[in-house]
């Protein structure tokens, strides 16, 4: 057995029961075994053994009463994974599903994010299997403020950046921002995705899914194609989804599905206008069902089935990890889809990811193509430091050339240590490098 395989096997005993862990880190480390064969000092230093242990795992109890009077009981979680090369960095997620096996995952996955951003900003993620939906404002601010009362005592502007991610928007960042200066009393950066009048930056709502479609352009660029004409399916119609249709739209493609747990919407005109507008409500103001979509348009609901059937030119999953399987890259395959590319956190199974690199289809990783939100968090992290902002147009030009750069960096790196056009590989080794480095330059910690 090899070195790595060792490691993984490794990582898997001393972390039972984390599916979506192993994973995150399986992919990862099989990226390694040419970089670890150049640089034999990243394994006498034992980097690739120290960045598989969080620096640093949180998890706390938060209390809370809801509007009948009843005591509820939720679970926090802050991993804080790596600080090798800046403040841990990485959003909140608030979902049923929570539990330590995504939050490693997501704080293991936003090391090499970061750190392919160019940006100084560590990794970190954090959460709840507290639900958002169908409570009340005053308990979701309730359920805020608690959490902060525990948490704040391992944050800071330089220590630990919390933000978004499912389930909390610029009103959970809100109430915990409150709570956090009212307890630490310091007006500083210590969340991003802020509201613009109380430090967020412009642009931040728009980064993931303009992000994502920047880098699909490079992508495409490769080939001597673009996204003018394109037919594109997309899944989850959040804060990404939305916006990436927004770009996709301004770009000259077409989007048209988006779907939930329970189905999904063709729309075969694509999602334009007073569609898109209606769509960014359903989600920003009622967390509406996609059903919903459909009914307002006469459309049909496509029940209990996924939008990869729907014939594409480019699939964009844009909701959860591992909601695009083996059988659903096998219809993208068959469909004639030539690009598919990652905007959620780890969408892909494994198999499917496999099948699609296979078949030499353009696949983007998603700690590449979805990396445009927390780069634009630094941005706002930086604006805060210098009591400052840019304008919408500085925001968005530099997220472009931060987009472009990932593409440049993750291919290069592909290609320099033997994967031809692999990115999944080029995105690891490349984000891996930068943090290995940073690791070895400040000893065995
Ligand atoms: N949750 C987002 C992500 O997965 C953004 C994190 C941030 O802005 O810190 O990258």
């Amino acid at each position: 057995m090899s070195y790595l395989e060792e490691l993984i096997e490794r990582v898997i005993k001393r972390n039972t029961g984390e599916p979506e862990f192993h994973q995150a880190v399986h992919e990862v480390l099989e990226s390694l075994e040419p970089v670890l064969q150049r640089h034999p000092e990243y394994v006498t230093s034992g980097v690739a053994e120290r960045l598989v242990e969080p620096e640093r795992q949180i998890i706390f109890r938060v209390p809370w009463v809801d509007d009948t009077g009843k005591v509820q009981v939720n679970r926090g979680f802050r991993v804080e994974f790596n600080s090798a090369i800046g403040p841990y960095k990485g959003g909140m997620r608030f979902h049923p599903s929570v539990n330590l096996s995504i939050i490693k995952f997501l704080g293991f996955e936003q090391i090499f994010k970061n750190s392919l951003t160019g940006l100084p900003i560590g990794g970190g993620k954090g959460g709840s299997d507290f639900d958002p939906r169908g409570k009340s404002n005053a308990e979701v601010m309730r359920f805020c403020q608690s959490l902060m009362t525990e948490l704040y005592r391992y944050l800071g502007a330089d220590t630990d950046v919390p933000a978004g991610d499912i389930g909390v928007g610029v009103r959970e960042i809100g109430y915990m921002f409150g709570q956090y200066k009212r307890i630490r009393n310091v007006y500083e950066g210590v969340l991003t995705g802020k509201g613009i009048s109380w430090g967020g930056s412009v642009g931040r709502p728009e980064a993931t899914g303009y992000g994502a479609a920047y880098f699909i352009q490079e992508m495409l660029k490769a080939r001597g194609e673009s996204l003018q004409g394109k037919t594109i399916t997309i899944s989850g119609y959040g804060n990404v989804g939305t916006y990436f249709i927004e770009k996709a739209n301004q770009l000259g493609a077409k989007v048209v599905t988006i779907a939930d747990e329970s189905g999904y919407v063709y729309d075969p005109e694509g999602i334009t206008g007073a569609r898109l507008e209606f769509l960014m409500d359903l989600w920003c103001l009622y967390r509406s069902p996609a059903r919903v979509y459909a009914e307002e348009f006469g459309l049909e609901w496509v029940k209990g089935k996924r939008p990869w059937e729907v014939p594409c030119d480019i699939a964009v999953p844009t909701a959860t990890q591992n909601e695009l399987g083996y059988d659903d890259a096998l219809n993208l395959v068959n469909n004639g889809c030539i690009c598919v590319a990652e905007a959620a956190n780890m969408p892909c199974t494994e198999d499917a990811v496999n099948l699609l690199l296979e078949k030499d289809m353009l696949f983007g990783p998603a700690k590449a193509v979805n990396a445009g939100g927390v780069a634009v968090s630094a941005l706002e992290m930086s604006q805060n430091s210098m009591r400052y902002s840019w304008t919408f147009e500085e925001v968005d030009a530099k997220l472009k050339n931060i987009m472009e750069n990932i593409y440049k960096k993750s291919s290069q790196a592909a290609y320099e240590y033997g994967f031809r056009n692999n990115l999944v590989a080029g995105a690891n080794i490349a984000g891996f490098k930068k943090v290995a480095d940073a690791m070895l330059a400040q000893g065995i910690v």
